[in-house]
C-alpha cells in the first residue's frame, strides 16, 4: 500500500472512518485501522482535526468512544514526551529486566523470525513504511521479552523504518511492551497471533501456554534485576544471533536558500509539515533539516522522501540542511515562527502552540489517568 501525500486526498481519507467497525475490527491485521498516523505524526494533520471532522459527520460520540480513545494514546504519549524530555530515552518507570543483549534479533530484522504474522509485518513494514499496531506489539514483545533485548535500539530501528516515526509513541509504547514504562509485559503466543493475523501455525516456538512467561509474582513484586535463566521462556535458538545497528539518515545535499528579510519565516521540520499553518500570510517558509536531529533520530530513505513529498503541499517550501543557529546567523533571521516540540526547545523566536483534542497537560503515568480527565471534557 502506498500513502499518498497530497494534502486534499490525505482530508478525504478523514471521511472514509468507520468509528463503529474501527471499534470491532481493528485489533485485526485486516481490521478497519485508519492509516493515518503518517499524516499525523508528520503534522500534516492533527488529532484534533480528525476528531472534530468525524463528529461533523454526525457520528455520536459515545459510539466513537473506543476511536477517541486511540487518538487520545497519541496525545497522552506526547504530553508525556513534553514533561519528560530526554528522561524517555531510557527506561521510564522501572528498569527493564531480564535484558541479556543490547541489539536487535537477526531473524527480526530478516523478517525470517518462523512466526508468519510477524514475519508478514516487519516485510510490509519494509516494503510501506507502515506495521499494525498488534504487530508492532507482538514484535516488540517477541524482541524485548523472548530474546531479551533492551528496548531501545530495536525501538530506534523500527523508528528508522516508519513513515509515522513519532519517538514519544515508539519510545514509549517500547517501554510498555517490554514493562520498562508499565506495571507487566506484554505478552502474546501463537494462538493470539493465529487469531488477528488468520494464520494457523501450530508447534512454533511461541506456541505455548501464557504461564510459561511468567516471572514468580513479577506484577506483585518485580524484581530490581533478574536474568533470563530466572524465567522459564528461554529465548529459541531463532532468535539467538542480535545485531546492533548503524543508522544513517540519507538527508539532502546543503543548497542556498531565498529569504526576504522584511517578511517572517516560518520554520517546519520532520514533525511539522502543516499546509494550513497561517498559510495565507506571506513568509519565508522554510523546511530545516537538522543534522544533529537525524543523528539522535534517523530515518531511513523511504521516510526522507515521503517528508519532502509532503513539503509540497506548503506552497514556496526551500529545504535548508543545517543547524538551526547556523540557519538564524547565515540568513540573518529576526522574525521566526515555529510550532511547539519537545525536539524544538533550542529553537528561538515566536513559539505557535500545536492542535490537542483536550485541554489537558502534563505526565500522566498511565493512559486511564488521562482518559478520565479528557472524558469529562468529550461529554456526551
Ligand atoms: C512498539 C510500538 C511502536 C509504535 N511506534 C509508533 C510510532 O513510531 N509512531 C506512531 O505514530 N505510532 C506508533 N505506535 C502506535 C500505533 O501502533 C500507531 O499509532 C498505529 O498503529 C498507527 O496506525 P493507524 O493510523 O492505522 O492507527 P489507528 O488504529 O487507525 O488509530 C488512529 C490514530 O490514533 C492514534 N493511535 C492509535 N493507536 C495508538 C497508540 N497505541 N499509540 C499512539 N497513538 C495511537 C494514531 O494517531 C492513529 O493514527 C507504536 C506502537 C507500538 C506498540
Amino acid at each position: 500500500m502506498n500513502f499518498t501525500t497530497d494534502y486534499d486526498e490525505i482530508v478525504s481519507l478523514i471521511d472514509k472512518i468507520d468509528p463503529s467497525s474501527y471499534a470491532k475490527s481493528r485489533n485485526y491485521i485486516d481490521g478497519a485501522v485508519t492509516r493515518l498516523s503518517p499524516y499525523i505524526s508528520r503534522g500534516v494533520i492533527s488529532t484534533k482535526q480528525v476528531l472534530e471532522r468525524t463528529l461533523e459527520r454526525g457520528f455520536e460520540p459515545g459510539k466513537m468512544e473506543k476511536f477517541t480513545q486511540e487518538l487520545a494514546w497519541r496525545d497522552h504519549w506526547q504530553q508525556n514526551w513534553i514533561a519528560k524530555g530526554r528522561e524517555i530515552n531510557s527506561d521510564l518507570k522501572r528498569t527493564q529486566t531480564p535484558v541479556s543483549n543490547t541489539g536487535v534479533p537477526a531473524a527480526v530484522l530478516n523478517a525470517h523470525t518462523g512466526i508468519d504474522g510477524i514475519d508478514q509485518g516487519i516485510q510490509e513494514l519494509y516494503a510501506t513504511g507502515y506495521m499494525h499496531n498488534h504487530v508492532r506489539m507482538y514484535t516488540a514483545a517477541m524482541v524485548c521479552n523472548m530474546a531479551y533485548s533492551h528496548w531501545l535500539n530495536p525501538a530506534r530501528w523500527m523508528y528508522f523504518n516508519l513513515l509515522d516515526a513519532d519517538w514519544a509513541s515508539n519510545a514509549l509504547s517500547w517501554q510498555w511492551v517490554a514493562g520498562a514504562n508499565a506495571n507487566k509485559k506484554y505478552v502474546a503466543n501463537q494462538e493470539n497471533i493465529n487469531r488477528y493475523c488468520h494464520t494457523s501455525q501450530q508447534g512454533t516456538f511461541l506456541d505455548v501456554d501464557y504461564s510459561v512467561f511468567k516471572y514468580p509474582n513479577y506484577e506483585e513484586n518485580p524484581p530490581k534485576s533478574a536474568s533470563p535463566t530466572d524465567l522459564d521462556y528461554k529465548t529459541p535458538d531463532e532468535l539467538i544471533e542480535t545485531k546492533l545497528l548503524s543508522l544513517i539518515t540519507p538527508l539532502p545535499e546543503k543548497t542556498a536558500v531565498s529569504v526576504l528579510a522584511e517578511i517572517p519565516t516560518y520554520i517546519y521540520n520532520w514533525y511539522n509539515l502543516d499546509p494550513k499553518w497561517d498559510s495565507e500570510r506571506k513568509a519565508n517558509r522554510v523546511l530545516l533539516l537538522e543534522p544533529s536531529i537525524f543523528e539522535e533520530y534517523p530515518i531511513s530513505e523511504k521516510s526522507v522522501a515521503f517528508m519532502l513529498n509532503l513539503g509540497k503541499n506548503i506552497a514556496g517550501l526551500q529545504v535548508y540542511v543545517g543547524e538551526f543557529s547556523k540557519f538564524v546567523d547565515e540568513y540573518q533571521l529576526k522574525d521566526i515562527h515555529f510550532k511547539e516540540h519537545p525536539l524544538n526547545s533550542h529553537y528561538r523566536g515566536i513559539e505557535h502552540s500545536r492542535d490537542w483534542m483536550f485541554d489537558i497537560k502534563g505526565f500522566h503515568s498511565s493512559f486511564f489517568g488521562f482518559w478520565k480527565k479528557a472524558k469529562k471534557q468529550f461529554r456526551y
